[in-house]
Order: structure tokens, then C-alpha cells, then sequence
């Protein structure tokens, strides 16, 4: 038998996966404050916010795990993370604050 060594059950970890799969069509962008805008193609746009781990969709906060734009939102933060290091001006030090909280 093999051994689970991930942070979450491999069900979910499984589901969480298949959002990342689906979350590269959707394009985040910062709103200001600890929220997110996520289009997922055509008119379809929805509100993530990082403090309260929840989605305008609704589907985060009925399943507890993140939806497809809340996985778009965390991969959007790890780039926007990783492009913005060494960078140091206001704009960047107040998002670098709002996204480490
Ligand atoms: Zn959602």
C-alpha cells in the first residue's frame, strides 16, 4: 500500500486538481483591498476574496475547498508574487501586504 503524503485527502486533492486544470481559461486581476476579479470567459465574472476564503459562485464556501476561480486567483498569486520580487514601490509593497495576510 502506498503512503499519502500530501496536506490534504487525496479526494479532494484530486479535486482541487481537476480546478487547476480548468482555471487556465479564467483571467484574475486585483480589485483593490483582498479581492479578486475572475473572468471565466464570456460574461461570466465573479468576486474571490483572500480574507474571507470565499467566492461570489459560492462553490468554495459549500465545498471548503477552493473553486476554479479561487485556484486561478492562488496561481495568479504565486506569479504575480514571483514577478513582483525585488520590485519596491508603493503599489507593489500595498498588493505584496494585502496578499501576504
Ligand atoms: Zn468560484
Amino acid at each position: 500500500m502506498l503512503k499519502w503524503n500530501k496536506p490534504i485527502c487525496p479526494r479532494i486533492f484530486k479535486k482541487v486538481e481537476g480546478n487547476k486544470a480548468k482555471a487556465c481559461a479564467c483571467v484574475a486581476m486585483w480589485s483593490g483591498g483582498g479581492k479578486f476579479h475572475v473572468s471565466a470567459g464570456g460574461h461570466a465574472q465573479y468576486i474571490v476574496d483572500l480574507e474571507l476564503r470565499t467566492c461570489s459562485c459560492r462553490a468554495w464556501d459549500l465545498q471548503g475547498w477552493p473553486c476554479v476561480h479561487g485556484v486561478t486567483f492562488l496561481v495568479f498569486l504565486l506569479l504575480t508574487l514571483n514577478s513582483l520580487e525585488g520590485q519596491e514601490n508603493v503599489e507593489t509593497k500595498n498588493m505584496k501586504s494585502t496578499m501576504a495576510r
